[in-house]
């Protein structure tokens, strides 16, 4: 499983995406894309924002859910777990979210 085979690719001509590209579109709050060999425009529907968010916020719930003192992790660790999970999903994005042709 390469890496680049994870990309999504334009549904007219078959281009396919860059990882910089998607990531850039994400940083300006989810830009549209445009297709660099067709000038085919992409949007990110709203349900998949809705799982970025979820997957961002999934330590929060899982460090709520597991708030028994057993469990227990302190502040600080805690803000380290959510920043680095922060980090890695946002790297992954790219490969995770789909886009969506515009008509
Ligand atoms: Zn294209």
């Amino acid at each position: 499983m390469r890496g680049e085979n994870l990309m999504q690719s334009c549904e007219n001509c078959g281009e396919k995406f860059t990882w910089k590209q998607i990531w850039k579109s994400m940083n300006l709050a989810y830009r549209p894309i445009y297709c660099k060999k067709c000038g085919t425009v992409y949007k990110v529907p709203f349900d998949q924002k809705w799982k970025v968010a979820f997957i961002i916020s999934f330590p929060l719930l899982i460090l709520e859910f597991f708030s028994f003192p057993i469990f227990e992790v302190s502040l600080r660790s805690s803000l380290i777990i959510l920043l680095s999970w922060t980090v890695v999903v946002m790297l992954s994005l790219p490969f995770t979210i789909r886009y969506k042709k515009i008509t």
